[in-house]
């Protein structure tokens, strides 16, 4: 950490929910919302509030969801200077409506909202000088916006010895161009940690079964890979040592969004503050499963006292 903060690059967002099951928006519902969100605001969110130094480059509206954003994050520790309000655009939402077999329904405004409206500004090349960590999300990188901004921090990042974690997060609605693929074959390559989860893993390594997928990550030389798999919990894969695996914590399940997010959050705070594998995978997956016993993208982010009373009070799951 002495290095300078993490600092994450995308989308700030609400969410709104409806509070039925159910398919879609198309009549009226009981909603609720707004929540404070977007994939790299919540990894924010969680790594300010476990104690490590955050930050995050992003846009929101001059209105009131923009300000629920950027007051949360102040609220929880995080360094918000490099969050551009922008005028004349409202802050980024997502309303979501889960199915009953958990997949869901989404109305984004995102591309055309104040989230996607930010660049390379004096705020930022501030933020990045002195940066010592970047995480990368790849769903930030269908905005523009946030390409561009990467692929700039990356460079000064890394000059100065800083290092890079990349959470592949593909949103299956998402199809990526060549160029989109090309980046993202880059940062893979690039990472000083992978935090995949599910198919992402086959998918980084641009090979089918995950022995083999770990295999060929490792041979690139990837140093760290920590492999989210929900609720049968984490492993984390490195090269000269064996696997390390720790089961979930056993929760109820009340909202699974903001999951990964958290936990790696957590796993890079830690790892960054100087814990061991075990000790920072114990927390990260004690920060998922928080989570998901909370309504709302990260309501259920914890601090470091309140992640030691969950770890305290909470069974293992059965592996
Ligand atoms: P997201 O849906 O946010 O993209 P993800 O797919 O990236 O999530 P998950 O594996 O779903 O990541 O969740 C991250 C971690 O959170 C898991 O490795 C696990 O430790 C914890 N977790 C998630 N869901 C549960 C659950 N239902 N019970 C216990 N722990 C969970
Ligand atoms: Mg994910």
């Amino acid at each position: 950490d002495h290095l300078g903060p993490t600092v994450t690059v995308g989308e700030i967002l609400v969410e709104i929910m409806a509070t039925s099951i159910g398919e879609g928006f198309r009549q009226p519902l009981d909603l609720v919302g707004p929540y404070p969100s977007g994939a790299p605001a919540i990894f924010t969110d969680q790594c300010a509030r476990i104690g490590g130094s955050a930050a995050i480059v992003g846009a929101v509206g001059a209105d009131d969801f923009g300000r629920l954003n950027v007051d949360r994050l102040a609220r929880d520790g995080a360094d918000v200077s490099a969050i551009a309000v922008v005028p004349d655009y409202p802050t980024g939402s997502a309303f979501v409506r889960y199915r009953a077999d958990g997949s869901r329904d989404f109305v984004y405004n995102i591309a055309t909202s104040a989230a996607a409206r930010f660049g390379w500004s004096e705020a930022v090349a501030t933020l990045v000088a002195k940066a010592g960590h970047l995480h990368v999300m790849g769903s930030a990188l269908s905005m523009p916006s946030a390409v561009a901004v990467i692929d700039r921090a990356v460079e000064i990042v890394k000059e100065r010895g800083g290092t890079l974690s990349f959470d592949p997060n593909l949103r299956k609605e998402l199809r990526y161009d060549a160029e989109t693929e090309r980046r993202f074959s880059e940062l893979v390559a690039m990472a000083d940690l992978l935090l995949p989860s599910g198919e992402e893993l086959e998918r980084a390594a641009g090979v089918p079964g995950r022995e083999a997928a770990i295999e060929k990550l490792l041979a690139m030389g990837i140093p760290e890979i920590a492999l989210k798999e929900g609720a049968r919990g984490a492993s984390v894969f490195t090269a000269d040592a064996e696997p390390l695996h720790v089961a979930a914590f056993a929760v109820t399940e009340v909202d699974p969004t903001g999951a990964g997010d958290c936990f790696g959050g957590a796993y890079v705070a830690c790892r960054r503050l100087g814990s061991g594998i075990e000790e920072a995978l114990t927390y990260a997956c004690a920060a998922g499963a928080r989570n998901v016993t909370v309504r709302g993208p990260m309501e259920g982010a914890g601090t470091r006292d309140e992640l030691d009373a969950f770890i305290a009070a909470t069974q293992r799951a059965a592996p």
